[in-house]
């Protein structure tokens, strides 16, 4: 049976950090769902098409990484996708201590596990709202983003 983890964010936009979390992961598990999740109350800078967009050219030639959108508990939706396993990103004690009842919140209410990859010394410092700020003022993103071009 193919190990399957969802891996939730907001993704706006996806970063070299995230990328970094998936390829890790894809040495534990047999397929990564990245899961777009749409809160309606929180405004983006990316429309979701965008970043649907964005994510696809990343990982079109990895057939074990899909992306999908999602509304409602994360919980139910690793369920409706058949993923086992949450995976998330750790850059520092601030996620972590963000992290930690809502990891394990999810685990009482469905047995789901999370799995937390250490971010990369290279990429730890990259975070999606000081990437957004950058782009808002015009300056280059792509150290930080791969195929910066599909997000203009
Ligand atoms: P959310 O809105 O759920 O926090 P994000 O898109 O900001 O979503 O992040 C998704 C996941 O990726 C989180 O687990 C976050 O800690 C992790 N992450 C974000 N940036 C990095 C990075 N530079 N390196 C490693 N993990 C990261």
């Amino acid at each position: 049976m193919n190990k399957i983890a969802l891996f939730p964010g907001s993704f706006d936009p996806f970063t070299k950090g995230h990328e970094f979390i998936v390829s890790q992961g894809l040495e534990i598990f047999d397929e990564i769902i990245i899961g777009i999740g749409i809160n309606t109350e929180k405004k983006y800078l990316f429309d979701i098409e965008k970043r649907i967009k964005h994510i696809e050219q990343i990982y079109r030639h990895e057939n074990r990484v899909s992306i999908k959108r999602y509304t409602g508990l994360t919980v139910e939706f690793c369920k409706e996708v058949s993923a086992s396993q949450i995976l998330r990103g750790l850059r520092n004690s601030i996620d972590f201590e963000y992290e930690k009842p809502i990891a394990q919140m999810n685990r009482s209410m469905s047995g789901i596990e999370t799995l937390f990859i250490v971010a990369s010394e290279q990429f730890s410092p990259i975070n999606s709202s000081i990437v957004r700020e950058i782009h808002k003022n015009k300056g280059d993103i792509s150290l930080f983003v791969t195929h910066p071009e599909i997000l203009v």
